[in-house]
């Protein structure tokens, strides 16, 4: 359950030409460390060039747990749609985007930096998931205890030959 499709560095490096041509037609991205670094009030130049480029052939939306002051700013600089306080894992906020844009869970991949939350939600929905490293060290409160439990699972996977911290694939 916490074993993403596909894994890649950060989000420049997604194949997205790929996604497009197995039918994905919705990107949805985590927000704090996968965006943007946590404490980036706005955009970078790099991630909206990205995202206008992405727009062209996909529906774009941000789905993020923190609360909706910060994440309405980002994203209302940003020009796309998103849900905020998500949590993440749970599956409201995927299933609230389907609903919103008529979408399969198969047609919508979730692109985020936790297993616990953006993988984890995205598989239990049905979606394509992707994971990346994340952008800073610096996290959120709440995502300490998170990085810790992600710790031991990906020690655990990697004792299985299954995933291991900078072993990319999917591309
Ligand atoms: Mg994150």
């Amino acid at each position: 359950m916490f074993l993403p499709k596909m894994y890649q560095k950060n989000i420049y490096e997604i194949p997205y030409d790929k996604l497009k041509k197995e039918g994905i037609k919705c990107l949805v991205f985590d927000l704090d460390n996968t965006l943007r670094y946590i404490d980036e009030k706005e955009p970078s130049e790099q991630v909206i060039k990205l995202i206008r480029k992405l727009e062209k052939n996909f529906i774009v939306l941000i789905l993020s747990n923190s609360l909706k002051k910060g994440v309405l700013s980002y994203k209302e600089k940003l020009q796309i749609d998103g849900i905020a306080h998500a949590k993440k894992p749970s599956i409201k906020g995927p299933k609230e985007i389907a609903k919103r844009y008529q979408l399969k869970p198969t047609e919508m991949a979730m692109i985020g930096d936790q297993l616990l939350t953006d993988i984890l939600a995205g598989n239990r929905f049905g979606a394509y998931t992707i994971y990346v490293d994340a952008l800073g060290n610096k996290d959120l409160k709440i995502t300490y205890l998170n990085r810790f439990i992600e710790k031991r699972i990906i020690n655990h996977y990697s004792r299985k030959g299954k995933f291991k911290r900078g072993a990319y694939y999917g591309k």
